[in-house]
């Protein structure tokens, strides 16, 4: 069944309201109910006393000294109020009663040493009743005196009472139902008009935002932070849209350097160096083609956590010769330096792949932002199991050094800006690091330059 807020809100309130009224009520009734009983018990024994004073007992027998005053008042009351007395021998004889008993007997209980109090019915009429010892003056019972009084007025308290409650009970439920709603239905009036402004809302339309409530409570800090949520999926739309244009741009350009290479190869015959030499710089646009490409599908991998790790031992010398193989036309270009620190024989415990990724994102890096004629150098620190990968460019400021490794994140300077590039590679190398062990670090400083420490833990001596 569907059930509104508001309702829902109101059901329980009523739920909530009818057991609180129950418990009340039941609490008034046992008061009202105790308060009573003491009541008719008082005045059953202040009767007693009364009785008691005109009875005179001897050893063993009793004298009655019931006054016809007394007979008088009794017979009057019997009318409206009526009171039974009834004197009982130890034989369980009745020796006396009251006239208004006529050919009625009250109840008794055979030798009785102390007071008590019970309701019996006279005449299908309840009636409280209470018993009393008649004791000599040494202590012995000699007879029970029985004094019973009508019940009429208090039950007919105690039923006024439960039948004005079970008359009410429903319509107050139904009266606290409807306030209830009303009332959730005006607090839940800020939820509706929220929903009603985010409808109107889709991902190429996020503005403007949803408007906050006056009041500063739970649903203003709830417009707050869905405010707050809509401005980072507008950033995030904004930065893909910037991503997709830098893809296609990295993408674009190798594409239109390739086509323009081989148009002007094509349009006359050309010595067969020359050809050598342009087919090497269309191979190596592929390869930038293929970087980016491997990267997205690196990255889709990565997303989808399907990335196998194969560790085994490698010779990282022979992997950094592929890498600076891979570079060594832009090193050329730049005339930049590479220099390799390490020892010919250095084995690691890695996967052979995705460290060829790590390394091959690093020192790329290194020779896309790094000066003309800088120095880049590999150098394998054998004691910590660590390789530090340092150029001497520009450098990265400090303020952005904490976001590099994010996905996407790229610096805004115009050193770098003019380079062409994604902001995936740092991401790639990280997450690629951490699943196989290898913690990475970062140093640098404008204008000095940068080093990224990989720190293989499989490999501390
Ligand atoms: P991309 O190079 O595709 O922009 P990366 O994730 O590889 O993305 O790098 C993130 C940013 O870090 C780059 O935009 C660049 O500004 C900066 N950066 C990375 N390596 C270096 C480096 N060796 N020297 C200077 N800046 C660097």
């Amino acid at each position: 069944m569907k059930l509104y807020f508001k309702n829902r809100i109101a059901l329980f309130n009523t739920l909530a309201a009818a057991i609180t009224m129950l418990v009340v009520f039941a609490a008034v009734y046992a008061v009202v109910y105790i308060t009573t009983y003491h009541y008719l018990d008082n005045n059953i024994r202040e009767e007693k006393e009364e009785l008691f004073s005109q009875i005179t007992t001897t050893r063993d027998s009793l004298i009655l000294g019931l006054n016809a005053e007394w007979e008088e008042l009794e017979h009057n009351r019997a009318e409206v109020d009526p009171i039974f007395l009834q004197i009982v021998d130890n034989r369980g004889v009745v020796i006396f009663h009251s006239r208004n008993l006529e050919n009625d007997q009250l109840q008794f209980a055979d030798s009785l040493t102390n007071e008590q109090f019970f309701n019996v019915a006279l005449n299908g009429k309840i009636i409280r009743q209470g018993q009393f010892p008649i004791k000599t003056r040494t202590g012995q019972i000699i007879g029970q005196l029985d004094i019973g009084v009508s019940q009429v007025d208090s039950m007919l308290i105690l039923s006024n009472l439960r039948n004005t409650f079970f008359a009410t009970f429903p319509l107050m439920l139904i009266f606290f139902y409807i306030v209830t709603s009303l009332v959730a239905s005006r607090s839940i009036a800020p939820v509706k008009q929220l929903i009603s402004y985010a409808e109107k809302m889709n991902y190429n339309n996020i503005n403007p935002k949803l408007p906050l409530p006056v009041h500063q409570d739970e649903i203003y800090q709830l417009t707050a932070t869905i405010n707050a949520l809509l401005e980072r999926i507008e950033m995030g739309r904004n930065r893909e849209k910037q991503i997709t244009s830098d893809i296609s741009h990295e993408l674009w350009t190798p594409l239109t350097s390739i086509k323009g290479t081989l148009e002007v190869l094509i349009r006359k015959p050309r010595d067969p160096q020359k050809y050598q030499e342009k087919i090497v710089q269309v191979i190596q646009e592929v390869d930038d083609m293929n970087h980016t490409v491997n990267q997205l599908l690196y990255l889709a991998r990565l997303d989808a956590g399907n990335i196998n790790i194969i560790k085994k031992q490698v010779n990282l010398y022979d992997i950094m010769v592929v890498i600076r193989n891979r570079w060594n036309l832009q090193l050329q270009n730049k005339q930049m330096i590479l220099q390799l620190e390490i020892p010919e024989d250095t084995m690691i415990q890695t996967d052979f792949g995705l460290l060829e990724i790590i390394l091959g994102n690093l020192v790329g890096n290194a020779v896309k932002y790094g000066y003309n004629q800088g120095l880049l150098v590999c150098r394998w620190h054998a004691e910590t199991g660590t390789l530090s990968i340092s150029d001497n460019g520009p450098g990265i400021p400090q303020e952005h050094l904490p976001h590099i490794f994010e996905r996407f994140y790229r610096v805004n300077v115009p050193e770098s800006s003019s380079v062409q590039g994604t902001g995936l590679g740092l991401y790639m190398v990280k997450n690629l690091a951490e699943i196989q062990g290898i913690n990475i670090t970062v140093e640098s400083k404008v204008n000095e330059g940068t080093q990224f420490d990989l720190h293989f833990i499989d490999n501390e001596s």
